[in-house]
């Protein structure tokens, strides 16, 4: 079994590291399963700036590789962080090259 979706919040985190904002509807929808057809109840990330959009999926694209275990020095403060996480735990700092 493989997940292949990535969580809305988590794709709205990282693209605010890296200066894109965004918007997530139906944060809170999906207890409406039921009363909601289930396609409408999904969280959907809008970027507010659709020329950023490409970036954006380009970004999140590559969160599907990202290695789960390992660890991986942060290139601001060269704190070593775990291989799964996105940005540094100690300054914030992006841990992958967009
Ligand atoms: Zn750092």
């Amino acid at each position: 079994m493989k997940r292949v979706h990535i969580d809305a919040q988590l794709a709205a985190d990282t693209l605010a590291a890296v200066g894109i904002a965004t918007h997530i509807l139906n944060a809170h929808a999906a207890g409406a399963v039921g009363d909601l057809p289930f396609l409408h109840a999904q969280p959907e990330l809008w970027i507010d700036d659709e020329a950023q959009a490409e970036r954006a999926r380009a970004i999140l694209a590559s969160l599907r590789d990202v290695p789960v275990s390992g660890e991986k020095s942060c290139p601001r403060c060269g704190e070593v962080n775990p291989g799964h996480f996105l940005s540094c735990w100690h300054c914030g700092g992006g841990l992958r090259d967009y």
